[in-house]
């Protein structure tokens, strides 16, 4: 099977556009990460479709948030207006929904699913070291993450680890082939606020039978997404960020 796998979408519609055009064919489920608001000015849009589509959802801490379930110790200013925003724009249908997505890690299909570290939805895993310290703790062969906005992952093979590559500005793709004497911790990268300076919006394939991970890349209307940021009363540098892709 080919699984399509999204997250931090982040309210982001043009970016979920981009990456469904560019995707299309390629995948038969959809596995989402989290994070599906917070930030971007189309969380309603968002939310609605990952509800219809993915078969696969793990909350992430944005989503946590506007449910009520995290008293936002770790938000700043920015992220709590956007939050307060975006919670007034759901329904409480939508909220209801929130509130109720599972925790990760989930297993399915052979991999576990997690918005944050798989020891703690909350934590980052972004450097060598934080997961050559996850990997004392944890001995599953693949778990996909989010939650940095940094497409790429990690490899630990023979006692040590090493950072997987992400596609370069020129590129829309780079594959992994996944060994079987290694574990992996994979991260598709943002679907809607990137931060890993390449403003296009992120994602992955993962085809079981072949054994591999394509990372992606997407052009999308990045200007058509901060105008609606902006509209909406949103703080400005949410919309800037877009642009610059950090
Ligand atoms: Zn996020």
């Amino acid at each position: 099977m080919r699984r399509l796998i999204l997250t931090d979408i982040h309210g982001n519609a043009e970016a979920l556009e981009g990456v469904l055009d560019a995707a299309s064919g390629s995948f038969d489920e959809i596995v989402c990460l989290g994070d599906i608001v917070g930030y971007g000015a189309a969380p309603r849009e968002i939310l609605q479709w990952v509800r219809e589509e993915c078969a696969l959802v793990v909350r992430g801490n944005h989503d946590k948030a506007v449910a009520g379930l995290d008293p936002m110790e770790e938000f700043n200013d920015m992220a709590r207006e956007a939050v307060a925003w975006t919670r007034a724009q759901l329904s409480a249908e939508d909220l209801e929904w929130l509130i109720n997505l599972p925790q990760g890690p989930i297993e399915r299909g052979g991999a576990d699913f997690a918005h944050g570290s798989p020891l703690d939805e909350d934590d980052y895993v972004v450097s060598i070291a934080d997961a050559a310290y996850l990997y004392q703790f944890y001995d599953r062969p693949l778990c996909f993450i989010g939650h940095s906005h940094v497409q790429g992952g990690f490899c630990w093979t023979g006692g040590r680890v090493l950072r997987l590559q992400q596609p370069r500005a020129h590129q829309v793709e780079s594959v992994v082939a996944l060994d079987e004497a290694a574990s992996y911790l994979i991260n598709p990268g943002s679907v809607g606020q990137p931060r890993d300076n390449d403003p296009r919006a992120a994602y992955a394939i993962w085809d079981d039978l072949k054994r591999q991970v394509e990372f992606r890349r997407a052009g999308y209307d990045v200007e058509h997404a901060a105008r609606r940021i902006r509209d909406a009363g949103l703080p400005e540098l949410l919309a800037d960020r877009l642009v610059l892709g950090r």
